[in-house]
């Protein structure tokens, strides 16, 4: 909705966007500015926010409605100031309206930027051509290729906002307008001022370096740069046409899709459900104050500093000496630098340090995160069930063991829920929130709750070994060792899945969380024989190479292995490594899908993506198989798994076969298709 009034002399239009008030604007704009009567306006929004951009339900749709960036000329070259008041937010489309306008007076609370390269696409309504004449070129390029938003202080800065204030920002800016009538404003219009760039040629390349290889095969940011780039070396007319024609190419993207189909299932996943038909909307969370964290190993540390930074006051307990000496100042580092950047003291974070579990008496939420052992988790359990209060909510840290076994253990099992943190705990973006079929709803909503607190996006899962993420990891890194037994070289496996776009490939990711860690956990499956070669256990295929690099303590060269074991290397191209990594792991999702781990497919992608470094532009293993076609997916592991048929994980899942033979419905409507979940315990 808008409307606009006549305040003294000067015109006030309300401003929102999207295509059922498109062709409003465009007629108040018009009237506004084509009045003799008005001396000179002020656009703002509605409800406290300048405007949020475009909605972004209309993209992938046709736009209806009459195009605004002739309109916004209109205001650009009008004779009397227009000016923008900014609250709430102006961010894309809102930002770049408020461009047009001869002046931006911002509240102090306002965030302003142009996020619309991380939703696939260019800021097209001369975001490019104008950004870079009013901010410079490098200071434009960094806010367009990240999308990242700012606060009122750093856009003045900048230099695109003139006034940051903290009164009635439209009062404000009434005011100014009618303070500036009469005088020229010729330097207020940014298509008619340089672009000047010393050096273009050297910055643009060293730029365009950073960029692709900060984009792992984004292709937004790459050619925001190409549309910047048009702004210093084309006229503005001209440059503005480059601008939609770079944006045509990016708006039926593959990726533009992936991207906005990540924004929606980040939503998605809050609004959890469980099997049992419990919801996010009809249980309420328990308020949660105080917390206690047990173990300050390297995920308790974390854990810690993601609670104390939300404002929760935490009880962290260590038993050894060294380990709590250890942990106490790695936290409080992490808390001081987190409080030099919010520019506060670190007396606000209330961490309290204890060497006695009786220390978490009267706390409402325990996260365990003591070693992955679960001897010792039974144990710990059972005692905090005797020491806590009986209505506190016992979670776990593990990765994998089984949360209804610990459930077991404790008087009140229905408060027990998994809370699955990534390393490092206090960065990483994920929670695996997961619940046993005994699991209460309250308690899921209020970890749930806790999870997005401390910042997390936080998806709700059912109990099976692994979980979701761990679980299907786990096919994925078994094909990429029986590629190396074939004859990949680890190099290969790793080349081919950076080019596809995660950060690291699995060789390099096993480096760097230490080999150690998945040796640990196939011994405790009993699949580690100490000295022995066999390449089938417990009935299947299985690669020993990780456990010798383990055993032997150095690095056993793939080839000595091969001739050893007798096998016969083979060249293997990129094509082979992708399909078979990744779609054992799409696979085995649809698995998860089918047990009702999972309760969609959002659910999932979301994990990979902000769990397991899947580039968020090919929107998540499950969206990929869609983009890819599941019948091609399909062809492929029945392919596979003829040549290898001793690898169960190959075998093509149910589900995805019903899917295909349902003719590959779109990934909105695969719930359709899935059984009624049921678990998978
Ligand atoms: P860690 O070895 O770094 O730390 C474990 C800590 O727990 C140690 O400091 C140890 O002294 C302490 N501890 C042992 N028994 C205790 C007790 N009874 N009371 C208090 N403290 C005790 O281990 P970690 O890597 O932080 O892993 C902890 C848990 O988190 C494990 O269950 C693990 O599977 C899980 N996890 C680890 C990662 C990871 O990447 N490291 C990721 C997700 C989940």
């Amino acid at each position: 909705m808008f409307y606009y009034k006549l305040l003294w002399s000067t015109h006030v239009v309300v401003f929102c966007n999207s295509a059922a008030v498109r062709q409003g604007i465009v007629d108040t704009v018009q009237k506004a500015v084509s009045d003799p009567q008005v001396k000179s306006v002020v656009i703002c929004g509605q409800n406290g926010i300048f405007c949020g951009g475009a909605d972004i339900k209309e993209f992938g749709k046709d736009i209806s409605g009459p195009p605004l960036v002739p309109v916004f000329h209109a205001i650009e070259s009008a004779d009397k100031p227009v000016v923008a008041a900014i609250e709430g937010s102006a961010l894309g489309g809102g930002l770049e309206l408020a461009l047009f306008c001869h002046y931006r007076i911002t509240h102090s609370k306002a965030r302003l930027g142009l996020p619309e390269v991380t939703l696939g696409l260019l800021p097209a309504a001369g975001g490019t051509q104008r950004l870079p004449r009013l901010i410079g070129v490098p200071a434009a390029l960094d806010l367009i290729t990240t999308g990242r938003h700012v606060t009122a202080a750093e856009a003045l800065k900048l230099g695109f906002v003139d006034q940051v204030i903290d009164q009635n920002t439209v009062e404000a800016a009434v005011k100014f307008a009618l303070s500036v009538v009469g005088q020229s404003l010729e330097s207020r219009r940014i298509s008619t001022l340089p672009c000047p760039c010393p050096d273009a040629d050297a910055l643009f390349e060293g730029v365009m370096q950073k960029v692709r290889q900060r984009a792992r095969g984004a292709i937004a940011p790459v050619t925001c740069v190409q549309a910047i780039q048009a702004a210093v070396t084309l006229p503005y007319a001209q440059g503005m046409q480059r601008e939609q024609e770079l944006m045509a190419t990016l708006f039926t993207s593959a990726q533009a899709r992936a991207l906005q189909y990540c924004f929606f299932s980040q939503r998605v996943v809050s609004r959890w459900s469980m099997p049992s038909g419990a919801r996010w909307d009809t249980s309420k969370p328990k308020p949660v104050t105080k917390v206690a964290v047990i173990g300050l190993g390297t995920m308790g540390r974390g854990i810690t500093v993601a609670l104390a930074q939300a404002g929760l006051s935490v009880v962290a307990v260590e038993t050894e000496q060294q380990q709590m000496i250890a942990g106490q100042r790695a936290v409080s580092d992490m808390l001081e630098r987190a409080a030099q950047r919010r520019g506060v003291s670190s007396a606000v974070y209330r961490v309290r340090y204890s060497m006695k579990l009786e220390a978490v008496a009267d706390v409402q939420l325990v996260i365990e995160a003591v070693f992955e052992d679960m001897v010792l988790k039974e144990q710990l359990f059972k005692q905090l069930s005797s020491i806590c209060k009986a209505d506190t909510l016992l979670c776990s840290n593990t990765s994998a063991l089984d949360i209804d076994h610990l459930a077991s253990q404790t008087r009140s099992p229905q408060l027990v829920v998994g809370m699955h943190f990534f390393a490092p705990a206090h960065v990483m973006k994920l929670l695996e929130v997961v619940h046993g079929p005994r699991s209460a709803p309250q308690a899921v909503a209020t970890a749930m709750e806790l999870g997005k607190r401390i910042g997390k996006v936080s998806v709700a899962v059912g109990n099976c070994r692994g979980f979701v993420g761990n679980r299907m990891l786990m096919p994925y890194s078994q094909e990429a060792l029986f590629l190396v037994e074939e004859g990949a070289s680890p190099e290969v496996v790793d080349r081919a899945l950076e080019e596809f776009g995660f950060p690291m490939g699995f060789f390099r990711m096993s480096d760097l969380s230490g080999l150690d860690v998945g040796w640990r956990v196939r011994k405790a499956d009993g699949l580690v024989k100490p000295g022995q070669m066999s390449r089938v256990r417990q009935g299947r295929r299985y690669c020993p190479l990780g456990d010798l690099l383990c055993e032997q303590g150095r690095f056993e060269l793939p080839r000595g292995y091969r001739a050893r074991q007798g096998l016969v290397s083979r060249r293997i191209d990129s094509k082979e490594v992708l399909e078979r990594c990744l779609y054992s792991l799409i696979n085995e999702g649809f698995r998860i899908l089918e047990d009702g781990i999972a309760a969609g497919p959002e659910d999932i992608d979301m994990i990979y993506v902000f769990g397991y470094g899947w580039p968020r532009h090919r929107g998540g293993p499950m969206f990929y198989a869609s983009q890819v076609g599941l019948d091609r997916v399909l062809q492929a592991l029945e392919h596979y798994q003829q040549l290898h048929p001793d690898v169960p994980h190959l075998q093509p899942s149910r589900l995805l076969r019903k899917l295909v033979s349902s003719g590959s419905p779109p990934i909105h409507r695969w719930k359709e298709v899935i059984k009624k979940p049921h678990s998978a315990l």
